[in-house]
């Protein structure tokens, strides 16, 4: 089912928690609300559940408009950080008690309670409490239980937050593979941008109630429309450094007390023209920088520290004021106060505004 958020804001007192939201989710999309903590997600999710009301704008399921449809009335299945199962209930009979409520005959319901409950792996659980269980467990019987229904909307917020590392990425294949297989229209919260990156169709990354961009996660990564998004999608994150925009004829220089870049026309033309003199911010990839000889356009520097990280190595070098990350290949011999030349791939940077942070890419 189509999801559609009209302008909805949320205050709670004079306090703006969702701000003019505008958000179109295909049917069948998986879709990510992704920022730091306190953004608003939780709110916009409670929101679309039918918890809170908005205090403005419409949330519309397909064609309908439903504001003012009960939770119960609205078809959507949730998972919840704080997954409260009936702590009365086994963990089958949680699983089933939505079914239970529709009134679905016994033999359906054991046979959909088993299937679910092989897809979580809670098959072996199915007989105990909540209590008697660990809490990733609790969680994934809470998965079970939003999925068993079918519902037309599925609503997730943070639901791998209890579960160990290692676990925690084989659910997040489930969740997507079983997502794709039902075609549920999913929103899922999480602050985690790994969680997002890899699970979801698209990502709508929030900031102090406000939305920064709705696209891809290739499209965020890429091609950030802020220093914001920029600076938190991506881990390592990306590097910042302020530089000064030069025109000299028909060349444009990035200067920095310590060096200066000139640009190539090809990537020039990416980028908006601006006022020689102008301060810029400079971002670039930890895994868009190579270290190399000196030549054009090489930049000089020093080994800050080197941080194996087992299949490559983070080399922090210190470049002026700048203490860049750059991702290099396990056998680097480099190490701490060495001289080095950093490259960056002039293809892969960002610039960005100084004032209002807005990316000045014009073009992929
Ligand atoms: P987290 O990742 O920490 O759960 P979030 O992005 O989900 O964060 P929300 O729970 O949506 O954030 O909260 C958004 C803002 O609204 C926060 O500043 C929060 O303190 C505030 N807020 C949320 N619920 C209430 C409430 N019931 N009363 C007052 N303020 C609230």
């Amino acid at each position: 089912m189509e999801v559609k958020i009209r302008n909805i804001t949320k205050k709670f007192g004079s306090f703006v928690a969702v701000d003019k939201l505008n958000l179109n989710i295909q049917d069948g999309e998986f879709v990510a609300l992704l920022g730091p903590s306190g953004c608003g997600k939780t709110t916009t999710l409670l929101m679309l559940a039918g918890i809170y009301k908005p205090d403005a704008g419409e949330i519309i399921f397909g064609d309908k408009v439903v504001n003012d449809i009960l939770t119960k009335d609205r078809n959507i299945g949730m998972c919840f950080q704080n997954y409260a199962l009936y702590p009365h209930m086994t963990v089958a009979q949680n699983i089933a008690f939505p079914l239970k409520l529709r009134k679905l005959p016994r033999d359906l319901i054991e046979k959909k309670v088993k299937e679910i409950a092989n897809k979580f792996h809670v098959d072996v659980l199915l007989n105990r409490f909540p209590s008697e269980i660990s809490g990733g467990q609790q969680q994934r019987v809470a998965l079970a239980r939003a999925l068993v229904k079918e519902p037309k909307i599925l609503l997730l917020d943070e639901p791998l937050s209890n579960l160990d590392s290692r676990l925690r990425i084989s659910m997040r294949a489930e969740i997507k593979k079983l997502q794709k297989d039902l075609g549920i229209t999913t929103v899922f919260v999480t602050h985690d941008q790994t969680e997002a990156l890899s699970m979801c169709d698209k990502i709508a990354v929030m900031n102090k109630g406000v939305l920064q961009d709705f696209k891809t996660p290739e499209e965020l990564y890429m091609f950030p429309e802020n220093l914001f998004i920029a600076g938190f999608i991506g881990n390592p994150p990306m590097n910042f450094m302020e530089v000064i925009y030069v025109r000299e004829n028909d060349k444009v220089l990035l200067k920095e007390k310590s060096f200066q870049i000139q640009l190539p026309d090809s990537v020039q033309q990416k980028y908006i023209k601006k006022q020689s003199g102008d301060k810029l911010i400079l971002g670039i990839r930890p895994e868009n920088i190579m270290l190399g000889n000196e030549g054009q356009n090489a930049v000089k520097g020093e080994i800050y520290v080197v941080e194996p990280l087992g299949r490559d190595k983070l080399v922090n070098v210190i470049i002026g004021s700048n203490r860049l990350k750059i991702i290099a290949p396990q056998n680097y011999k480099g190490n701490m106060g060495d001289k080095v030349f950093v490259h960056l791939d002039l293809d892969k940077i960002h610039l960005f505004d100084s004032v209002g942070g807005k990316s000045l890419r014009i073009a992929a």
